[in-house]
């Protein structure tokens, strides 16, 4: 199943992706019927498919970005964990804004995951029971705000520093799919999840044994080899195989 967030006259709902979008009543994440009404998907306006209450992401997780990376001398022992706010997120067709001040704005194409339900001290074979689907992230960085700061707190969280979407698909192949960024429709990454180094259940495991984890809550699981700059007038794409395609435009708004 395809999960959405959308906008339909002036109505904000979540709602079931097929040839049309079925919105749908109840609790998202818990008990919800779905309608018989289905809409267009041109009459829609998708939006973030969640609303997480926290963005956690994983530094160099894929084999082929810590060989590219200058700062990394060896694979990491465990996944280096940062976090991104909530009001970072934007969803599909927004405008990334490029702050003033910043010299280097860089897109990274991330497999994210969506979290189902309130859950705490997971082991890695009871993950997949608490995920609740699977989205494209681009993690955009203020790079020389990242290595000029100790923490990446500020490179890392200006608004809408985290496009989200456009779907959430309940399964894919973690082993084996295709993730790849554009820009301006010049491929710039083209990887697969099985250049991983820990595995999307490591990582939720890990993550969940810091902190409580929530329904929508998303966790991201790093950014493969081909990371480069954005300029305004861009646009960008992160596009992973069985999702879709995540599209925004960068301004300096
Ligand atoms: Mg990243």
């Amino acid at each position: 199943m395809k999960f959405a967030r959308f906008l339909h006259n002036a109505t904000t709902s979540y709602g079931i992706v097929d040839q049309r979008i079925y919105p749908i009543t109840g609790d998202f994440f818990g008990e919800f019927q779905i309608s018989q009404e289905g809409y267009e998907p041109d009459k829609v306006r998708l939006l973030a498919p969640c609303q997480p209450s926290k963005i956690i992401l994983v530094g160099l997780n894929y084999i082929d970005h810590v060989k590219e990376s200058q700062s990394a001398k060896a694979v990491p022992e465990e996944p280096v964990l940062f976090m991104k706010p909530s009001t970072s997120v934007i969803g599909p067709e927004e405008v990334i804004s490029y702050p003033d001040g910043v010299k280097r704005l860089d897109f990274e194409a991330e497999l994210a995951v969506v979290i189902k339900d309130r859950c705490k001290n997971l082991t890695p074979s009871s993950v997949s029971d608490h995920i609740l689907g699977f989205t494209c992230l681009n993690d955009v960085t203020a790079r020389d705000l990242q290595k000029k700061d100790v923490q990446w707190t500020r490179a890392k969280s200006f608004d809408s520093f985290c496009p989200l979407g456009p779907v959430i698909v309940e399964k894919i192949d973690l082993d084996n799919t295709r993730i790849e960024s554009y820009v301006n429709g010049k491929p710039r990454q083209s990887s697969n999840t099985n250049q991983m180094i820990f595995s999307v259940e490591r990582i939720v495991s890990l993550v969940s044994q810091v902190m409580t984890l929530l329904p929508g809550d998303v966790i991201s699981t790093g950014t493969p080899a081909g990371v480069g700059p954005m300029k305004p007038g861009d646009t960008v794409e992160v596009s992973i195989e069985n999702i879709g395609t995540l599209k925004n435009y960068v301004k300096k708004v």
